[in-house]
Formats: C-alpha cells, sequence, structure tokens
C-alpha cells in the first residue's frame, strides 16, 4: 500500500465511526465505484465493540459478556466489504486503537480509551497518513452532528473534517507524505420527502415490530439541502447483501431493514449528500460525486 498511484486517478475516502455504518450510508455509492474503477478506501474508527447483539446465538459476543464483539465485527466488515468488492478498508491507527464509546451519556464516554476521549488532533494525524497515501479527490463523511447525535459519529466528524485541513498543510508532519488537497468533501444526508415516504412504505409492509421515528434516522435533511443523489439501482443488491453481512448489528427484510431495536426502515438504494467543501460540478444538481473532479 505505499505505492503512490497515478494522479489522474479517481480515489473516493469514506470516514466511519463504526462497521455497518458505511454499508447503511454508503454501500451503493461504494459498490458502484469500485465497479467503475474508482480506488475506494473506507476508514473505520472503532470497532463497534459496544453495539447491541441481534442473533440470540451470538448474544455471548456482547461487551458485558464475552466482550468480543470488535473481533468479531472485524471479520462482518471484511464480509461487507468483500460484497461491495471494496478491498481497501483499515481502522484508524489500526484495528482497536480506539473503542467504541457508546450511545451518549452512558459511562463509557469516559473510558479514556474510547473514541470519544481521543485527541482529535492526534487522531486526525492517523487519518492524515492515510489522505496522504491514497490521494483521494472525494471525502464522504457525517455532519457536525454526527447524523444523530451518537459520539463516535460526532468524533468521526470532527477528524475528518480535521484530517481533511491537516493534509493539505505542507507544516503538518511532513514525515506522513506529500501535502494532498482533497477536492470535495460531502455529509451523508437522506431528504425528508424520501424517507418519510419510505417509512410508509416500511409500515404498511410491516416487518418488523414497528417502524422507526424519523428523527432516529441519521442524516434527515429537508430537500433543497440536498445537492447529490445516486441513482445507483444497479448496485442495491450489493448493499443489501453488505448489510446482511453485519448480521449482528442489522437484519434486511426485503427492501427494508431494522437495527437492534426492530424498528423498520426503507433500504435505499438511492443514496444522497450534501456537499460542504469544494465546488459543485456543472449543470446543477449532481449524479455524481465525482462531477467537476479535474481527472
Ligand atoms: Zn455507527
Amino acid at each position: 500500500m505505499t505505492s503512490v498511484p497515478p494522479a489522474d486517478a479517481r480515489g473516493l475516502l469514506l470516514v466511519h465511526a463504526h462497521p455497518d455504518d458505511e454499508s447503511i450510508n454508503n454501500g451503493s455509492t461504494m459498490a458502484r465505484y469500485a465497479a467503475e474503477g474508482v480506488r475506494v478506501t473506507l476508514v473505520t474508527c472503532t470497532l463497534g465493540e459496544g453495539g447491541e447483539v441481534i442473533p440470540p446465538e451470538l448474544a455471548h459476543l456482547a461487551q458485558d459478556r464475552d466482550n468480543t464483539l470488535g473481533a468479531h465485527r472485524i471479520g462482518e466488515l471484511t464480509s461487507a466489504m468483500r460484497e461491495l468488492g471494496v478491498a481497501d478498508h483499515r481502522f484508524l491507527g489500526g484495528a482497536g486503537r480506539y473503542r467504541d464509546s457508546g450511545m451518549m451519556g452512558v459511562r463509557d464516554n469516559d473510558d479514556p480509551s474510547c473514541f470519544w476521549q481521543a485527541d482529535v488532533d492526534e487522531a486526525a494525524g492517523h487519518l492524515v497518513a492515510v489522505i496522504r497515501e491514497v490521494r483521494p479527490q472525494v471525502l464522504v463523511t457525517y455532519d457536525e452532528n454526527g447524523g444523530y447525535g451518537h459520539p463516535d459519529h460526532i468524533q468521526t466528524h470532527r477528524v475528518a473534517l480535521r484530517g481533511y485541513e491537516l493534509a493539505a498543510d505542507p507544516a503538518f508532519r511532513p514525515e506522513l507524505g506529500e501535502p494532498w488537497r482533497i477536492a470535495k468533501v460531502y455529509y451523508n444526508r437522506v431528504p425528508r420527502s424520501v424517507v418519510e415516504a419510505g417509512l410508509r412504505r416500511t409500515a404498511a409492509e410491516a416487518p418488523f415490530k414497528g417502524v422507526a421515528p424519523v428523527d432516529q434516522i441519521p442524516g434527515v435533511v429537508d430537500d433543497e439541502i440536498i445537492t447529490t443523489a445516486l441513482d445507483n439501482a444497479a448496485h442495491a443488491g450489493a448493499k443489501a447483501a453488505a448489510m446482511r453481512a453485519h448480521a449482528t448489528q442489522i437484519v434486511v427484510d426485503g427492501h427494508h431493514f431494522a437495527l437492534s431495536n426492530d424498528l423498520g426502515q426503507p433500504l435505499l438504494a438511492t443514496e444522497y449528500y450534501e456537499l460542504v467543501r469544494g465546488a459543485l460540478g456543472p449543470g446543477g444538481p449532481e449524479s455524481d460525486l465525482f462531477a467537476g473532479v479535474a481527472r
């Protein structure tokens, strides 16, 4: 992984909090660009050790029992990446460097080894090394609230944006490689009208105990905030397969899925983004994250 890619090769970097976030948010996007030959790199910041476990036969993995969920989720993530055709996936600072912080307000938030307690510039340094190595034109991460307020997602946002800044700064740790300016940064988004219509379909088909409230779905914004919609219907199957690979965390049923709360949500093949750094591609709303990026 030390060779320098050719400067005209497209590169997409996604920074996520836990294994499974990438497949839920960006599964069809990752599969699409991997299939197009784009260098897709996933950086996951924690192993998701604190997650709840859905299948009863795997309940023993949980943090309050065997505490082996992190290692198990590395395997789930590896399987998911195989489904998406993505070869380059890494953990920030190496697997296990930062521990899952749990939901906001729980005791795990205070664990000095958790991601929420990490020094942002130190954590961003690990990301700078990746950015300067793979030289992506596009970075995808969460908004300032982490999409829905989870501490690891908020910290992922901070570290991703700080890494974006520092990677381009020639004065920052030159031993990590030549400075690299990422052309475009996007937040994961879902337009409110789309999620509301999807939730009505989920409610009508009722594959789960209930339906998730819209305010529990990450990244929901008013439709006009969306700058970019990727119609990745051809990769819907790969996305569903990748989500299924995260079997401790997700149950997929047709065009719906549920997390450990057993509340259904629509499984969307079209994925949505808000451009927050860089220039929008020519011709209005984008259908390609690389729109307007020099090749
Ligand atoms: Zn997460």
